[in-house]
């Protein structure tokens, strides 16, 4: 894939740029080795300083940092905006609690009392270079998700980011320098696919985060495996939506339609099956097509844009292979199911809704990244939690219910990392995220996200013998 910034609301080439050669990347390797030795003794409050800086200048940056997003990738531009702020949220969420998250653990003495310990502590301690492979659908957020507390942690970052965000990718490098981060602690490696091995072999590099496609992480996976590298995978998702009887129906119907088209429909955790008790189906299935017919699609830069074009043409042609294989298959489509007649040039999709969905077609276990929902309807909390799990992801998963007898067997039996009731997946600081199956493995954000890549030392002085 061409390093380039392509607009997919108008087909043009706005920019290309050369992959690094192996000279560039040795040298951007060995800087951030160097970098790291320096930066791993440097103290908290140093580093949240730093983090703070940051988020300060995004915050500046924001309306025109989001413009570029959205030449580069397509999402409208007020969704752009929230990215940017959600950015620099986060970063001051790590730079206020990183301390407490990673201080040292002291087990209590009773435990540890008979392994002859005086004294015991656990520390985390960094690992060193993360090499981060990321995604172009939330350019910005899913960088900083991992570098906020990867930075804190007192590991360096090297970013491969999706080769049709460069801009994006060049600012984030730019963002942390201006910050003030010492040189190597964040760079960006302009570079395709093709180089992530031989970075990832590097033993100067220590451990990998991907971001992106189930075969992108499989084949990082194998490479770190083989390395014997920790990596943490954040792939596909084609997460469940649950309706439930006693569900608020048209706030359920009114959420569906954000959860399903938010940022053009190519979110990992966008709700993309619908599954709704037969006794509400006619209800919800009505108010749903109705909120999916009356979106704006168009030109992403237009403040009033609900959907902007899908970010590259292979994308659009993947999705539109997916509905023709439903619609050839004996599926309907409620709304939608073809390119808007409006729009000559520009990776244009209306948005769909699809009916009678058998496990005959692709899109029943195919995350469908674009605005394309399926609906299911179900006879009861049995068949809902069936069709829910029936999907190689668990990501994320919607419930909506008040039943609380439902809310315990959902939460008992829904194969996902994370189960939202009455309200659509978000992420959040505070909130562990990542999934299960074939969504990946690890969790990014939260304690847990930033803990990933530390290493965990157990530090165990001797008792002094007692002289008898
Ligand atoms: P992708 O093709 O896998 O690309 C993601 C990144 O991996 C890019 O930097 C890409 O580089 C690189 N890459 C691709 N193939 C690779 C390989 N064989 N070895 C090493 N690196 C490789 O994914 P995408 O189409 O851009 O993103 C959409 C996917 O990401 C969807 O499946 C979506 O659900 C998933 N996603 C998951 C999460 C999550 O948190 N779970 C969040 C967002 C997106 P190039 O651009 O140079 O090819």
């Amino acid at each position: 894939m061409p390093i380039a910034t392509v607009n997919p609301a108008t087909g043009e080439t706005l920019k290309t740029f050369d992959a690094l050669g192996p000279e560039e990347i040795e040298r951007r390797v060995a800087t951030a080795h160097a970098a790291f030795r320096r930066y791993r003794t440097t103290a908290f409050d140093e580093r949240a300083r730093l983090l703070n800086r940051a988020a300060g200048l995004l915050d500046r940056d924001g309306p025109d940092i989001a413009r570029t997003m959205t030449t580069e990738m397509g999402k409208p531009v007020a969704a752009a905006r929230a990215e940017a702020a959600k950015c620099a949220k986060a970063m001051r969420w790590y730079a206020t609690h990183a301390g407490e998250l990673l201080a040292d653990e002291l087990p209590a003495d009773a435990d540890v009392k008979d392994s002859g310990a005086s004294r015991v502590r656990v520390h985390y301690r960094p690992l060193g270079v993360v090499l981060a492979v990321m995604p172009w659908n939330f350019p910005l957020w899913q960088v900083v998700r991992f570098a906020a507390p990867g930075l804190m942690a007192g590991n360096v970052c090297l970013l491969k980011h999706a080769s049709n965000v460069p801009q994006t990718a060049l600012y984030l490098e730019d963002l942390f320098r201006r910050a003030g981060f010492p040189a190597g602690c964040f760079q960006t490696l302009l570079v395709g696919s093709d180089a992530v091995e031989s970075v990832l072999r590097d033993p100067r590099v220590a451990a990998a985060t991907l971001t992106g496609s189930e075969p992108a992480g499989r084949s990082v996976a194998a490479i770190a495996g083989d390395e014997v590298k920790k990596t943490v995978l954040e792939l596909g998702g084609s997460d469940p939506y649950v309706v439930m009887p006693s569900a608020d129906i048209e706030r359920a119907a009114r959420t569906a339609v954000t959860a399903r088209v938010q940022n053009n429909g190519q979110s990992c955790i966008a709700a993309k099956r619908f599954i709704v008790h037969e006794k509400v189906y006619d209800a919800f299935a009505a108010r749903f097509t109705a909120g999916m017919r009356e979106l704006t699609v168009g030109d992403p830069l237009d403040e009033s844009t609900d959907i902007g074009p899908l970010s590259t043409e292979r994308g659009r042609a993947d999705l539109e292979e997916l509905v023709e294989d439903a619609l050839r298959r004996g599926a309907t489509a409620l709304c939608g199911g073809r390119r808007p007649e409006k729009y000559e040039r520009g990776w244009y999709y209306e948005p769909t809704v699809l009916t009678g969905i058998t496990d005959a077609m692709r899109i029943h276990h195919e995350e469908a990244f674009g605005p394309v929902a399926t609906l299911y309807r179900a006879a009861g909390p049995d068949e809902a939690v069936e069709l829910a799990n029936d999907t190689p992801f668990g990501l994320s998963s919607n419930v909506w219910t008040r039943d609380e007898d439902d809310v315990r067997r959902f939460v008992r039996d829904l194969e996902a990392g994370g189960i939202f009731f009455n309200g659509m997946t978000a992420s959040h600081p505070a909130l562990p995220f990542g999934g299960v199956k074939r969504s990946g493995y690890g969790r990014e954000l939260s304690a847990h996200g930033i803990r990933e890549f530390c290493d965990i030392t157990t530090v165990w002085h001797a008792a002094e013998p007692t002289g008898d």
